[in-house]
């Protein structure tokens, strides 16, 4: 068997014994999984998402608070006081993500630090929250009208929803929605670029780490029969991201090895400090920022990362099975395909496209050459919509292209790869290429969770290992993306693309780093996309490899367009060879 099943196993086995030690144990287990729970949603979130939230404390206790207040003043059950909470905290989530996600940066740290020390003076201030003290005679849960007391049972169901919210998290991330949230942590375009919607995804992440604190809040409320303010402060709310930075923000059992450290330490130290110092206070923080700082120094990745080192890598899932994703009908050759008419865009005072106007006409292979600045680049962002244009249009078929966001003009059948690669470099190499295809299917995120995906992932998978095959990875398919060498990660963005099913493809310097033979094999590849159909512009450096394989050549320098022609007629240009080739 293989040795991560056999740790879960012992997992497993461990903490269903746990309940025969005594209650302190059992207790802090109950602690352990209800923070763990928390800080899952926090992984999600920072470690894989790259958000940073202060705030989950205060979700925790916005759960709490409505369940503790519905349960005592107007007798609510707790079940249906749950149901409330949830629609609550989904309701601040949602607002404080509107506010801030679209902004990005520091705006939802800053949001949520805000928005945990009002919670936290809310709970504190008003009267019939019971000010500091807090509220007690919560009633315990009760299952068909049997109320529940027994600490083991609290204990064994904080673990259940604990262990459930890890499956369906691992489930999540291992899927169609899953990747392109993998793909955010390094901006919003490359996700976009292939179809999904950055900021909704984001919402969803942020909205289900607040609902995985509420129900945390949730049951820790009704497990102590009482709640008052102090465990959700922002102090809190920043021993959560300790717990994840310590246990590792990558994986989701960095959220129970870091709830696990950060507990046990802290109820030791609690003890132990004060006795060492001979005076009372809170001196465990200062530990825990030196152990952050230590972590950060040498453990970058937390505890987990350390773990894995030490087990087997995880085995392949072969990608079996045969594509059949629907397949989008390629235009007639020679039918007008890309219509660029005096494109411009202004960076503040720089002009780094002025006004430029070509076509690309279907089954074509267009370059786009210019010297290093010339607005090659700029001018893929502006196709692909990663840029707003300050003038002029763009067409796709005779539609107008200019103007609609990344996703819309993915799903109009443009793909492409980027300048400075983006791959997601821990994700294996199919994987990457796996979320090319994510507008050829449309399972979503409930799906995924629950594991209901599976048919359908196993058709992207092959069409991913179809389209490597093609490329010529075949065999480097299950190794991390990152681990390839920087011309076969542009390969990689090639193939994903075509994962993609596109009508045209954007291919930015895609031959930079490749060695002579792995060229040939490329411009080999191109042609046969293009006998395919398929129509591609390409902007590329070597004019050799160039000269032989494209069909017409447009010329960019400082913006504008220099010139426009056959691959003969650009080489004998005089203009082109002065602004090009320095004049040789
Ligand atoms: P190329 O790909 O042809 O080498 P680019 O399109 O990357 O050139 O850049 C064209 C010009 O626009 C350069 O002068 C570059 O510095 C500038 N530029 C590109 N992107 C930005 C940006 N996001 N903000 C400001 N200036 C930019
Ligand atoms: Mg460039």
């Amino acid at each position: 068997m293989h040795m991560r099943r056999i740790g879960l196993i012992l997992f497993l086995v461990l903490l269903a014994l746990l309940p025969l030690l005594p209650s302190f144990y059992i207790t802090m287990g109950s602690y352990i999984g209800l923070f763990s729970l928390v800080a899952l949603g926090l992984v999600l979130l920072t470690g894989v998402t790259g958000l940073t939230s202060f705030g989950q404390a205060a979700f925790m206790g916005l759960g709490a608070y409505t369940s503790a207040v519905l349960t005592t003043m107007f007798s609510m059950s707790p079940w249906l006081a749950l149901l409330v909470a949830l629609v609550l905290t989904i309701g601040v989530a949602l607002i404080l993500g509107a506010v801030t996600l679209r902004m990005g940066g520091h705006y939802l740290p800053l949001a949520t630090i805000a928005w945990g020390i009002s919670l936290y003076f809310l709970f504190g201030s008003l009267p019939d929250l019971g000010g500091q003290t807090g509220l007690s005679d919560i009633p315990a849960l009760s299952i068909f009208g049997v109320e529940l007391h027994d600490e083991r049972f609290y204990y064994y169901l904080i673990w259940l929803v604990c262990l459930a919210a890890m499956w369906g998290t691992v489930n999540l991330l291992d899927s169609r929605e899953g990747r392109a949230i993998r793909a955010l942590k390094n901006g919003l375009f490359m996700a976009e670029a292939f179809g999904a919607s950055g900021l909704r995804l984001k919402t969803v992440v942020f909205v289900y780490s607040a609902i995985l604190a509420c129900v945390s809040g949730w049951l820790y409320a009704h497990m102590q029969r009482f709640v008052n303010p102090s465990p959700f402060g922002i102090n809190i709310g920043i021993e959560f991201l300790f717990m994840i930075t310590i246990g590792g923000a990558g994986n989701i059992w960095g959220a129970v090895i870091g709830a696990t450290l950060v507990t046990l330490l802290k109820t030791t130290l609690q003890g132990v400090l004060p006795k060492i110092i001979g005076q009372t206070g809170n001196f465990e923080s200062i530990v825990f920022g030196v152990m952050i700082i230590m972590v950060l120094q040498w453990m970058r990745g937390g505890v987990w990362v350390f773990i894995e080192r030490f087990l087997p890598p995880r085995p392949d899932k072969p990608a079996g099975g045969s594509s059949d994703l629907p397949v989008r009908s390629q235009p007639q050759r020679g039918e007008p395909l890309l219509k660029v008419d005096a494109i411009r865009k202004e960076f503040g005072g720089l002009v780094a496209v002025k006004n430029v106007s070509f076509e690309v006409f279907a089954g074509e292979i267009v370059g786009l050459i210019g010297p290093n600045g010339a607005g090659k680049s700029t001018t893929f962002n502006l196709i692909s919509g990663e840029l707003p244009r300050t003038d002029g249009d763009i067409y796709l078929r005779d539609e107008k292209i200019s103007g609609l966001r990344p996703p819309k003009i993915a799903r109009r059948g443009l793909s492409r790869t980027f300048q400075h690669v983006k791959l997601i470099s821990g994700m294996t190499v199919i994987e990457n290429v796996m979320l090319g295809a994510y507008l050829r299917t449309r399972d979503g995120l409930f799906s995924a969770g629950l594991r209901l995906n599976r048919r359908v992932e196993e058709r992207v998978a092959a069409e991913a290992a179809k389209q490597l095959t093609r490329v010529g990875l075949g065999d480097s398919m299950y190794v991390p993306a990152g681990s390839l060498p920087l011309g076969k990660q542009r390969i990689v963005e090639i193939a994903r693309a075509l994962c993609a099913d596109p009508i045209l493809l954007l291919l930015d310097e895609p031959a930079a780093g490749l060695r002579y033979k792995e060229k040939q094999e490329l411009a080999k590849l191109l042609e046969n996309l293009r006998s395919e159909g398929l129509s591609v512009l390409i902007v590329e450096h070597d004019m050799e490899f160039l000269m032989n394989l494209v069909d017409r050549i447009v010329v960019m320098e400082f913006g504008r367009k220099l010139a426009e022609g056959l691959p003969h007629e650009i080489r004998s240009n005089p203009e082109v060879l002065e602004a090009y080739l320095g004049g040789v």
